[in-house]
């Protein structure tokens, strides 16, 4: 075998290597070898089967249970994982990342100043320095000194080549920033719905200004959405989720609307009491109810899409948990008592 085979042969064990470190990850695994064998025997064979059960399982950015892992012969070590959640819940996580993404733009907002600088410093001794390049040459004492003049154009040259490569470096760095600033907009952001994640909704809970008025909290649940993706698969689910997140936002205009895990959106009401929060709640759970969902595909009914809310008022100087925790008990009255429906106290 030639060297092209080897190399290719490293390519491909390095890239397997990678993507196991990314599979470990994912699922939350310490790189303990029992998870380095579990993850090595689903990527190696990506055709296989355990491959195709671990891509059922996963679709729509699952994160594998303990059970499952063990389901599908694997082993977890004690410690290796915290237990099953959405894969886009972590807060903790979120605020690691977010906080690598700032310091990374402050050391760029550094650099970038710095480069600028540099290049308006560049700028102007290039400029006097093509102004006394012309005076010596009009001075009578350094007439036709060829010496002067050969030096003084390489110089100038010289300082225009920096010039050139400075004004590239600012531009580069403001690139740079400009793409820091989107991903820290990204870490808010829930891609499915557009709508902003729990990072975000954390934030603008912690951000709310008590004075300016009452505020409410609301949590909210597709009923039964376990049936949409058993019935019509996975990606229907995704677009029914989407729809009931842009039919919240546009009733609650206004208000802090999140995806708060897989089916439940938080909403942040500001300057509401807890009456006019609780009929926002009800207009948006009425129109969801009036809405004839339709795989967009084969054209079937999905039949009756609802959802139930817990709401609840925001005391002075709350935290989140406390408040979470009511609206959550509040939700799951609302559950209890048929559905399609909002309890708020
Ligand atoms: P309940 O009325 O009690 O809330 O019933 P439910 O079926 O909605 O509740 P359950 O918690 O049993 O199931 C929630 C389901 O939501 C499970 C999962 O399949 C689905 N789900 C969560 N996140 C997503 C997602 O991002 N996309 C899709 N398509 N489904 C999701
Ligand atoms: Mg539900
Ligand atoms: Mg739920």
């Amino acid at each position: 075998m030639g060297h092209a085979g080897i190399a290719r042969r490293q390519d491909h064990g390095e890239d397997l290597y990678d993507r196991i470190g990314a599979f470990l990850a994912a699922h939350r695994l310490s790189p303990d070898p029992a998870h380095y064998m579990f993850a090595h025997a689903v990527l190696a064979e990506p055709g296989g089967d355990l491959a195709r059960e671990v891509a059922l399982l996963t679709d729509g950015g699952y994160r594998l249970t303990h059970e499952q892992i063990e389901q599908l012969g694997g082993e977890v070590v004690a410690g290796g994982m915290p237990p099953a959640r959405w894969a886009g819940g972590d807060v903790a996580l979120d605020r690691q990342a977010e906080a690598l993404v700032a310091q990374t733009q402050a050391q760029v907002d550094v650099f970038a100043a710095m480069t600028r600088a540099m290049h308006v410093e560049t700028r102007d001794f290039g400029r006097d320095l093509a102004a006394s390049a012309a005076a010596i040459e009009r001075s009578p004492r350094f007439q036709h000194s060829d010496e002067v003049t050969r030096i003084a154009t390489a110089m100038i040259r010289r300082i225009r080549e920096s010039e050139a490569k400075l004004a590239q470096a600012t531009e580069e760095a403001d690139t740079l920033r400009a793409k820091l600033a989107q991903a820290r907009d990204d870490a808010r952001r829930d891609p499915l719905t557009g709508l902003c994640n729990r990072l975000g909704f954390a934030d603008a809970f912690a951000e709310r200004v008590e004075g300016s008025g009452p505020h409410c909290l609301a949590l909210c649940d597709i009923d039964r959405f376990k049936r949409v993706n058993d019935e019509f698969g996975h990606p229907v689910g995704d677009r029914v989720l989407s729809a009931i997140g842009e039919a919240l936002a546009k009733t609650c205009d206004g208000h802090i609307v999140s995806r708060h895990g897989g089916e439940e959106f938080a909403i942040l009401l500001a300057g509401c009491d807890l009456a006019s929060a609780a009929a926002l709640l009800d207009a948006a759970r009425a129109e969801v109810a009036s809405r004839r969902f339709r795989d967009r595909d084969t054209g079937k009914p999905l039949g009756m899409v609802t959802i139930s809310a817990g709401v609840t008022a925001i005391r002075a100087g709350e935290k989140a948990d406390t408040a979470f925790e009511r609206a959550d008990r509040l939700l799951y009255t609302a559950k209890d008592t048929g559905r399609d429906k909002v309890c708020a106290a």
